[in-house]
């Protein structure tokens, strides 16, 4: 099958290559063309994901599909944006039909959950990788950033955290379980729903926002530099699934809560008045710390025991003196 044949067959005839709002050309010609109404603002967001670094050798396609696009779509809701269109360029070892198929349509079904168009992208021969890029539409300045904690404001994250941290024992093939615990937590790390309405919910409430992709800690560090701001993360406040404390002894679960990644939650500081509007609206807002003065990220363990943070997360060249 040659590179135009495959184009056509998986992802030019999908559904949610189709168009929609704001798509006013998709894929087959040499761009897309958006379209975005005055009032609002591009968003723009891309992430690259390698076999043996982001995933293991050998994913299932249909999951690795799913999970590539809602990791991506989730920069999205992090700034609070309306999803309009994804790009992918896909790197393949060989065109294998059945492994095409399903991916595509692991990807269609994230794509059509996410109301996001496939508007265009690359194909080409190599290891395997994937790059997406996402186009989102925002109103003119209310973008949710990381730079807006103010001292005082309440610390919040959007549901449960450490799931996809916990089920990593699972994806790695290193422990086996078939528990309705272990299927729930290999759910969120192979199909991590991107908190879209969410994040739409927050604009105008929350001071700052993100996804949380390299652990809490991790992750709440980019908001207090950001904001030149003080993060305190209250631990027995932190939600912690009981999928996640069936699976695993306390020690990993918290662990898995506070430094795991993979979570795609969003993790948010709003002005305290703020809080009862949103939970009255059935809106998930967990209130796990506050903002203070200072910087970095410190933790109130269960006992009022106090302790600052190092910097932490995955990061692809720490000490490699590049
Ligand atoms: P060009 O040579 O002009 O860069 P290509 O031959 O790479 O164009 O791609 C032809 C059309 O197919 C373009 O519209 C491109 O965006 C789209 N496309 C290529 N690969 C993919 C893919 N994996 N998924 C979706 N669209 C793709
Ligand atoms: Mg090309």
């Amino acid at each position: 099958m040659g590179e135009f044949e495959l184009i056509g067959h998986y992802f030019a005839s999908a559904a949610c290559a189709q168009g929609g709002d704001g798509v006013v050309l998709g894929i087959g010609d040499d761009c897309a063309l958006l379209e975005v109404p005055a009032d609002e603002q591009l968003a723009i967001s891309t992430d690259t994901l390698v076999a043996g670094v982001h995933f293991p050798h050998d994913p299932d396609p249909y999951l690795l599909a799913q999970r590539a696009l809602a990791v991506t779509v989730s920069d999205l809701a992090a700034m609070g944006a309306t999803p309009i269109g994804f790009t992918l360029a896909l790197t393949l070892e060989s065109a294998n039909a059945d492994w095409l198929q399903a991916f595509a349509q692991g990807l269609d079904q994230m794509a059509r959950a996410c109301s996001i168009s496939l508007i265009g992208g690359d194909t080409t021969r190599g290891p395997l990788s994937l790059t997406l890029t996402v186009f989102g539409r925002t109103p003119k300045n209310l973008a949710l950033t990381r730079s807006g904690a103010q001292v005082g404001d309440l610390l919040c994250v959007g549901g449960c955290l450490g799931n996809a941290a916990g089920a990593l024992p699972l994806v790695l093939g290193q422990r086996s379980d078939d528990s309705g615990a272990a299927k729930a937590l290999l759910q969120h790390y192979w199909s991590p729903q991107p908190q879209l309405a969410l994040g739409q919910a927050l604009r105008g409430n929350a001071s700052a926002a993100l996804d949380i992709s390299d652990g809490l800690l991790a992750d709440c560090g980019h908001i207090a530099a950001a904001s030149r701001v003080r993060l305190q993360i209250e631990l027995a406040k932190v939600p912690v699934s009981a999928a996640l404390q069936a699976f695993a002894d306390a020690e990993t679960a918290r662990n898995c809560a506070l430094s795991g990644g993979d979570d795609y939650v969003l993790a948010f500081t709003l002005p305290a008045a703020k809080l009862a509007p949103l939970q009255a609206q059935g809106w998930p807002v967990h209130v796990i710390g506050s903002v203070q003065a200072g910087q970095g990220v410190e933790l109130v363990d269960e006992s009022g025991q106090r302790s600052l943070q190092a910097k932490g997360g995955y990061q692809h060249f720490a000490g490699s003196g590049d």
